[in-house]
């Protein structure tokens, strides 16, 4: 039996393992890493639209020719269906320094580990870990490895295992109970027919100031009680799933209503004509947080330790900024040699506040999938938080990718009354049969992304403006 000793341990090899790696190496190179990957090969995976915090992140580690190989993705679009009438809401991006990609994450996972290992990193796949003694600064591993079993010490081990949540299970933490109560459908389509089959035309818009097509933004289907999403990855492949509400479509009939729904739906039977799904994947509890992410000298990142919702893509985003934060901590550790309780403790109260944040406003926003109005002022309500808070100051403060938005006192209350009244806003039309009140044009723009140019501080007056004018005419509607 061999010994080897690392400063840290990854375990898990996805996106979030490799990112943690390539991120550490960058601010530490003398940093002794290791990653343990259970899987000989990628299999598909889901999660493959990202937003403009993490591709700010994405664009700092130097990883640019592996991003090229991907799409990039050009906006948003919510599509609806009322009264049979197709209606829409769409953010195109412009160009700016934070545009997304619409990723292979088969390709872009198993790239980023040979770029681990190019780097200095130290991977081991396929290994599997036989056992793990949780010591302070000297964590005790058994790898099984090459049918070897190698015992490692590391001063750190970091589960980024995702939805296989490695140190929950091992250590029996407990998941809070959440108000949201989701699940998904998902899986890929080959074949799939090109856009102008089933789609809209261009909007001027598009072709004038985005920075490529329709096709490839991430298109929603916005449906009662549930949403789809629609991620073209290339010209013939696309990433389908449906996330839905279980007050209204039962856990046990979301699989059959999901292949239902590609028959009979009348826009997305057209979109996945002829097309054909790989295996359906049913996850049947969406979300989930614990109340700890670090114990001794290990922590949880990303999905090891919260999941809360994949509408507007804010997945990575989160892990990023997450990444970016235990990153600073790693380090802070390695020059002090000793673990900061006071800032240990401040990391796990903002990882724990922003999720219990998202779960409630997630919570809210499912019973405004079908509304193009409501949803539609939901969305300018995010985007201006979003673009203001989060993603315009790093423009100016590349020392803000840490900084994790939470709701805080002035934003809270308004946050909650703004959902109280749309809530009234609603019922009002539930009365009248309704979906809609005013529905001034069937497609309506906001613009997300961060603009180069001299009129990114304006920015977040604009998109106050636009969700303000919207929302009292919700009102007077
Ligand atoms: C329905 C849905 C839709 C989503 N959509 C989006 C989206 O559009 N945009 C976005 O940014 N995010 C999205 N996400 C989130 C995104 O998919 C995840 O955040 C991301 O894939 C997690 O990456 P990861 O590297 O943490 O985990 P994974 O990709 O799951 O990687 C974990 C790795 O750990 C390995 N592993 C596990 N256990 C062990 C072990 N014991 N030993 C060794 N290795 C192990 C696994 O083999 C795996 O390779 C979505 C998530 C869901 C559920």
């Amino acid at each position: 039996m061999s010994r080897l000793s690392f400063d840290i341990v990854i375990l898990g090899g996805g996106i979030n393992g490799s990112l943690l790696a390539l991120n550490l190496k960058q601010k530490a190179p003398k940093l002794n890493i290791l990653i343990i990957e259970k899987q000989a090969v990628f299999s598909d995976k889901i999660g493959e639209s990202t937003s403009d915090v993490s591709s700010v992140f994405l664009n700092r580690l130097g990883i640019d020719h592996l991003l090229v190989k991907h799409a990039r993705k050009n906006g948003l679009r919510f599509l609806f269906l009322e009264n049979n009438k197709r209606l829409e809401f769409a953010s195109p991006s412009q160009k700016s320094i934070a545009n997304g990609y619409h990723f292979d994450r088969k390709v872009l996972d198993t790239d980023l580990l040979a770029e681990c290992k190019k780097k200095g990193i130290s991977v081991w796949q396929p290994a599997e870990i036989k056992q793990l003694d949780i010591q302070k600064d000297n964590n005790q591993i058994k790898v099984l490895k090459d049918s070897q079993t190698i015992e490692i010490t590391a001063k750190w081990f970091i589960d980024v295992s995702g939805r296989f949540r490695f140190l929950q299970k091992k250590l029996n933490i407990e998941n809070i109970p959440l108000q949201l109560n989701t699940g998904a459908v998902a899986t890929h389509f080959n074949n799939i027919p090109a856009n102008q089959s089933w789609d809209t035309p261009e909007h001027p818009l598009w072709t004038e100031r985005c920075i490529g097509s329709q096709d490839y933004s991430t298109i929603h289907f916005m449906r009662k009680g549930c949403w789809w999403w629609f991620i073209k990855i290339n010209e013939n492949r696309a990433s389908i799933g449906m996330v839905y509400n279980k007050e209204v479509i039962p856990s046990s009939e979301a699989k059959t209503y999901f292949l239902k729904q590609i028959k009979e739906d009348p826009v997305i039977s057209k979109a996945l004509q002829n097309a054909i799904p790989n295996k359906i994947n049913h996850i049947e509890n969406l979300p989930y947080m614990v109340r700890q992410y670090h114990y001794k000298n290990t922590a949880l990142l990303g999905d090891s330790g919260a999941f809360v919702d994949p509408l507007f893509s804010p997945g990575l985003d989160f892990v990023c900024q997450q990444n970016e934060y235990l990153s600073n901590l790693l380090i802070d550790y390695f020059k002090t040699g000793k673990k900061n309780k006071r800032k240990w403790g401040k990391y796990n109260r903002i990882i724990f506040k922003a999720n219990k944040d998202r779960v409630y406003i997630y919570k809210q926003i499912y019973s405004y999938t079908h509304s193009y109005d409501l949803f539609s002022n939901i969305a300018e309500y995010i985007f201006l938080g979003y673009q203001t808070f989060s993603v315009l100051p790093l423009r100016y403060f590349p020392k803000r990718m840490s900084k994790i938005s939470t709701l805080n006192f002035i934003t809270q209350p308004i946050t909650q009354l703004y959902f109280l009244r749309l809530r009234v806003l609603l019922k009002k039309r539930e009365k009248k049969n309704k979906t809609s009140f005013a529905l001034p044009q069937p497609v309506r723009f906001s613009r997300v992304g961060m603009p180069l140019g001299i009129k990114l501080f304006t920015k977040p007056f604009d998109l106050f403006w636009a969700w303000l004018k919207d929302f009292i005419l919700l009102n007077i509607g």
